[in-house]
């Protein structure tokens, strides 16, 4: 690995705690006008520059991934029950649905089964959002990156599109880890994964599509729109990340995905210092025990390294 990929590597999970924070103060707002756009960290629930259950659940994949490769489904799973018991400010409805069985006793394939049953559309963006780990620890073989990066959603999100979804950034995050420039990466890694035809379609229509019809929902269509978008209508880091933040509504998981990818593609060095400087983050929730960039970077370092 040269020390290139190194900085991409590192760009990938600093970039994704970076846009997790970026985006929490926007979360559920409205889309902010362009002429206002936020561009550092801002006080919202959180201090500024704090990462939310995005990173969070990513960081319990990375635990998980680093205990046990390939992803050990039941390991995932009690991890995720830990950090729900620790009472996160944030956790997503179907998320917290799941999670509640498999803390409750169930095997976590009954507890994910018998919530999708009564939801079968439900195709939320929580296992994008987090699957970026599974991206750093198969750097280099992309079948066992494409298995763990669909397993990992299996667990909470096993719906077509989520799983897909969480295939297709892992995969664009592989191509942009070998410097593929970010269209190529990205056209890759839909040819690497078999998207839905819907989401394909997203895929491919979300370069021409316009600031104001972006709805940045929690539906994972909508973050993949986004993130395409905010990837292939910019060209740093900085700017894709800014972009996207600001469509508000889902702003900090939208950003958390934006970011991973984008960090991919521009490395760690291409990450306004400012944000860096400010990112932090309580892990394991609880344990007093503060995240900042320099920790973020020693976990991507060991995901990648064998
Ligand atoms: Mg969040």
């Amino acid at each position: 690995m040269d020390a290139e990929m190194r900085d991409r590597i590192a760009g990938c999970a600093v970039g994704a705690a970076v846009g997790d924070a970026l985006g929490m103060p926007l979360e559920f707002g409205a889309r902010v006008p362009a002429d206002r756009l936020v561009r550092d960290m801002q006080l919202g629930r959180l201090p500024a520059g704090t990462f939310t259950d995005d990173t969070e659940m990513a960081l319990a994949l990375a635990e998980s991934l680093l205990a046990r490769r390939p992803l050990d489904p039941a390991d995932l799973a009690g991890r995720f029950v830990s950090w729900l018991q620790a009472g996160p400010p944030d956790v997503g409805i179907h998320t917290r649905s799941v999670l509640s069985g498999v803390a409750a006793g169930q095997d976590w394939r009954r507890a994910v089964e018998a919530v999708q049953q009564r939801k079968p559309d439900s195709a939320g963006n929580g296992s994008v959002m987090r699957s970026w780990p599974a991206a750093l620890a198969h750097w280099d073989g992309l079948d066992a990156l494409l298995a763990d990066s669909r397993l990992q959603s299996r667990v909470t999100h096993p719906h077509v599109e989520c799983v897909a979804a969480s295939a297709w950034a892992n995969a664009a995050i592989y191509y942009l880890l070998r410097g593929t420039g970010v269209q190529e990466a990205l056209s890759k890694a839909t040819q690497a994964v078999d998207l839905p035809p819907a989401l394909r379609a997203v895929v491919e229509r979300a370069p021409s599509r316009q600031r104001h019809e972006l709805k940045n929902s929690g539906w994972v269509r909508h973050t993949v729109e986004s993130v395409v978008w905010g990837l292939l209508t910019t060209d740093s880091f900085a700017e894709a990340v800014v972009q996207v933040v600001n469509l508000g509504n889902d702003a900090d998981t939208a950003g958390a995905v934006v970011g991973a990818l984008a960090g991919a593609a521009y490395g760690l060095t291409a990450i306004p210092a400012s944000w860096r400087a400010a990112l932090r983050g309580e892990w394991p929730l609880g344990s007093g025990v503060y995240w900042d960039e320099s920790m973020l970077i020693d976990l991507a370092d060991r995901l990648a390294s064998r």
